[in-house]
């Protein structure tokens, strides 16, 4: 039998597949519209799939280990040694990968309500304790997680912008944060700063999260490539803090963990900076018409910093239900505390456009 903790883990709720769906709903496939899983809508860069289908033939042999030219493209685009990197498949295997090396029963980490999931799911697998912060205005009290620190803590959580809730902290209050933890506790207490939707930030917001790993030696910064950079299928995430770090993360994590058309599917989604700025602008005027169509309805909604819009409608249960009659799939969080919440992905513009006409109607 599994250890109790494990037996304890509500399991993440993946959706079904869009034919199955469209089967249950007796709806074309093709007519449905998935804003579910924070996805690019403009899917990826085409240089970049390239790359994928030209390295596929290369794949009978395993990947790289140590994602040599990845980690070489990483560098130089942030600034750091390759010894300040680590890759995963996707960066929620980055997120593993820092419980499995500081976490263990008898100890703690520390995280928001309303954070992302796996924050609570690779505590719980780890069977260290959870110590969750109440949230303020549903984004992180980065102040009072700080303060929530135990002795025997060893790992905080930070998303920034936060999932589902989109929320943002500013660099100062991150800052203030990330000072006020090294100050109290030095290098016993590891603080992941989890950016995956950091490409998304207007440029007046973003701040050098790097130069905070140069300062913090207890920094692990997290990001990937599943979101602006459209590689979610491909699985390719990494991590950016100093070698010691590093080091204690590559003695837990799968020798092959970033898989050949991924590693080289990244390399060029990065050097796409056309496609980027692409994303981006898609992401921001589609935040607007989100945000704007749910508030004519009459709804509230969190202002959002990443590719989503979490929106308040009550019966989200009944809500979610009829939006699927419609053909309309979303994201229900009450699994993260929200019952009355629905999540919402940034799509092209007719995708939202769909979503606000059957919210439109379902809410009559
Ligand atoms: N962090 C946050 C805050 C997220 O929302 C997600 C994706 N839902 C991830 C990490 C993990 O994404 P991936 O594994 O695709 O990089």
């Amino acid at each position: 039998p599994a250890p109790e903790y494990v037996q304890a883990i509500a399991p993440y709720q993946a959706g079904k597949p869009i034919e199955e769906l469209a089967r249950e709903f007796g709806l074309d496939p093709a007519s449905i519209v998935k804003l579910a899983s924070n996805e690019n809508p403009l899917g990826m860069s085409p240089k970049a799939r390239d790359a994928a289908v030209a390295a596929l033939a290369d794949a009978a042999r395993y990947p790289d280990s140590n994602g040599y030219y990845l980690k070489q493209a990483l560098a130089q685009k942030y600034g750091v040694p390759v010894e300040w990197l680590i890759l995963g498949n996707g960066s929620n295997d980055v997120l593993e990968i820092a419980a499995d090396a500081f976490l263990a029963p008898g100890v703690s980490a520390v995280y928001s309500q309303y954070a992302f999931t796996v924050y609570r799911l690779a505590t719980q697998a780890s069977g260290a304790r959870h110590i969750v912060v109440p949230a303020r205005e549903y984004g992180h009290d980065l102040d009072a997680m700080a303060a929530a620190i135990a002795d025997d803590t060893r790992l905080v959580f930070i998303a920034n912008p936060n999932n589902p809730t989109g929320t943002f902290a500013p660099g100062e209050a991150v800052e203030r944060a990330l000072q006020a933890i090294h100050d109290a506790h030095g290098t016993r207490v590891v603080v992941v700063l989890d950016e995956a939707y950091n490409e998304y930030l207007p440029p007046e917001l973003r701040f050098d999260s790097v130069a905070l790993v140069r300062r913090f030696p207890n920094l692990l910064v997290s990001r990937t490539l599943s979101k602006a950079y459209g590689l979610a299928g491909l699985r390719v995430g990494f991590g950016i803090a100093q070698p010691a770090i590093i080091d204690m993360l590559n003695r837990v994590r799968q020798p092959f963990n970033v898989g050949v058309p991924a590693q080289a599917a990244a390399i060029a989604a990065l050097a796409d900076h056309e496609f980027l700025a692409r994303s981006y602008e898609l992401n921001r005027r589609g935040l607007q018409q989100l945000s704007e169509g749910v508030a004519a309805l009459g709804l509230t909604y969190v202002p959002s910093y990443g590719n989503f819009v979490l929106v308040h409608v009550g019966d989200a249960p009944r809500v979610n239900l009829e939006l699927l009659k419609r053909g309309v799939i979303v994201r229900p969080v009450a699994g993260d505390g929200l019952p009355e919440w629905l999540r919402v992905s940034v799509g092209l513009p007719e995708e939202n456009a769909r979503f606000l006409a059957a919210l439109r109607e379902v809410l009559g």
